[in-house]
Formats: structure tokens, sequence, C-alpha cells
């Protein structure tokens, strides 16, 4: 049987930081491939390199060496418009501090990367709802992130990461502040989101990725050590397209903007007589 064309490969992925001027590679070769579905866990001592590669993965930083191909197609000639509709259209996040903003609702807060995706307002409450259910948290979609436990946040930054219908979830070390029973609700989560998407967890907690996961993946010093059930690295890329372009209405960027102004009426004064000092300033000059 033809198994079914990987998700993601990764070639050679290297990352090297400066460091006293001189680079350190915080990764060295990684080659792997994930499929379209299930529950990779990838393991490692602080340090080897597990957020870097998570974040190359996502998009979120870039590889100093290697390729990240994504559906057959090489990202490295990808423009920053192709690196946002991939992040916006493709993936979720989840990270250990949540990443929540305070000033937001938990409804508004699920709300936002389907704005950022352009999807139309009407279906993105609803979209918003129907995820923050999933996580069995429709009851405090009203609630503000310091009226929620660690637990209950997470849970609200998972609703956010699913709610697009995300094809890969990258989960950075979700349960590193939690409670154990909180961590098993939200692996239980990451398990079910993993039928129909790909789910990449980092962790430190051994005995959770071994319950939860289909693969196991450890790191050491930046390099894969170990993998439980490899997926093998086959076919070229073909030429690099386009991803298309995420869009948000103008309306909606006026309406969330005007809610930053609200939310942030004390930011908003100061740089607004930050701004006219200096415009009166020039203009005296
Ligand atoms: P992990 O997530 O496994 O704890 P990281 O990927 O965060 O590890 O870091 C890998 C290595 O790269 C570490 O030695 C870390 O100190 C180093 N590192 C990470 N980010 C930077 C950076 N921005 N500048 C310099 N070194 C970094
Ligand atoms: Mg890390």
């Amino acid at each position: 049987m033809e198994r079914e064309k990987p998700r993601l490969i990764l070639k050679g992925l290297g990352k090297d930081y400066d460091v006293n001027k001189k680079p350190f590679p915080a990764l060295k070769s990684v080659s792997l491939a994930f499929p379209k579905k299930g529950f990779v866990s990838i393991l490692g001592p602080s340090g080897c390199g597990k957020t870097t590669l998570l974040n190359i993965v996502g998009g979120l930083d870039r590889a100093s060496r290697g390729e990240l191909i994504v559906d057959g197609r090489s990202t490295s000639s990808y423009k920053d418009r192709d690196w946002d509709a991939y992040r916006n259209k493709r993936l979720g996040f989840v990270f250990q501090n949540y990443n929540l903003l305070d000033y937001q609702t938990a409804l508004q807060n699920v709300e936002l990367p389907l704005l950022l995706s352009g999807m139309a307002p009407s279906k993105r409450k609803q979209a918003a709802l129907e995820a923050l259910r999933e996580v069995g948290l429709e009851e405090v979609s009203g609630k503000k992130p310091n009226e929620l436990s660690g637990g209950q946040m997470q849970r609200v930054a998972i609703a956010r990461a699913l709610a697009g219908k995300p094809e890969i979830v990258l989960a950075d070390e979700p349960t590193g502040a939690l409670d154990s029973r909180s961590s098993e609700i939200v692996a239980g989560l990451l398990k079910k989101a993993s039928e129909r998407c790909l789910v990449v967890l980092v962790t430190h907690n051994e005995a959770l990725a071994r319950r939860y996961s289909d693969r196991i993946i450890k790191m050491e010093d930046g390099e894969i050590v170990s993998d439980s059930d490899p997926l093998p690295i086959e076919g070229e890329s073909f030429v690099p397209s386009e991803e298309g372009r995420t869009a948000m209405s103008l309306f909606a960027a006026i309406k969330n903007s005007c809610r930053n102004v609200v939310a942030k009426w004390g930011r908003t004064l100061v740089v607004s007589f930050s701004s006219c000092i200096g415009i009166v300033g020039v203009g005296l000059v």
C-alpha cells in the first residue's frame, strides 16, 4: 500500500546563534518527516534545541541551513506574505505561558487568529464559540484571562489554536506550568485534535508523552538521537509556489484598532501626546 505523503519534511535543518561573536549551533542537522495526522512528541533536556526546531517549523524563525518542505513544496523561496499565510491558515500554536491577550475576553482571544485569516465576523464568532465548547469552556467565553485558572487559560489557548481548523498544531511545553490534572486534560484535548491534524508536542513530561503520543522523538545537543516511528524522507521538493494571501478586512482592522485604543487608553494617550510634541517640534524647526 502506498504510504500517505508527509505533511512536513525537514531536510538537514540547522540553526546557528551568535554567542560571543561565534556561531553556536543550537540545531545541527535535523532531518525528519511528519505525517498529516497523529500525535508526535519531542522530548529532550532543556537547551537541546526543541523550541528552536518548533519555531522554525512554525515559520516563527528561519533556519541557517537545510530545507523545510510543506506538502511537497519547499519554503526556501517563501516571501513574507507566504510565511504569513502559512502561519495564519495552516498552523495553530500553543505555548507554555498561554500568550493570551489580558485585555480581551476568552472569546475575543479565540477569535483573533480567525480575524487575521480574514474570516467573516458572523462565522468568526460561531467558530470561536464552537472551539470553546470543544474544550469545555463555553461558559467562560466572556471572562478575561485574569479571571481564569492556568488550566482554563491553556484550554482557551488550545481553542484559539484549533478554531481555524489548522492542519498542524505546534505545542511548546503546554503543560509546563500546569498541575497534573490540568496537564492530562490538555494532553487529552491535543490527542483528540490529532485525529484530524498533525500535533507536534514539545515536552519535558516523558510519562505524559508516552501515554498520549503515537511517536516519540528524542533530542540532545541540537540533534535527533532517537525516533520511535521514523517516516521515510523521500521525494524531491516541487517548484516553490505561493501560499496565497491572508486577509483582514478593512472593517475588521478598524474595529480591532478601536478595541485596542479603548483597552489601552493610557498607552494611547501617552503615544498621542508624544507624537504631538514631535510634530510641533518639527514645525517649530
Ligand atoms: P529548548 O527549547 O530545548 O530548551 P532552545 O531551542 O530554547 O532549547 O535553545 C537551544 C540552544 O540555543 C540553547 O543553548 C539556548 O541557550 C540557545 N539559544 C536559543 N535562543 C537563542 C538566541 N536567541 N540567541 C542565542 N542563543 C540562543
Ligand atoms: Mg524550549
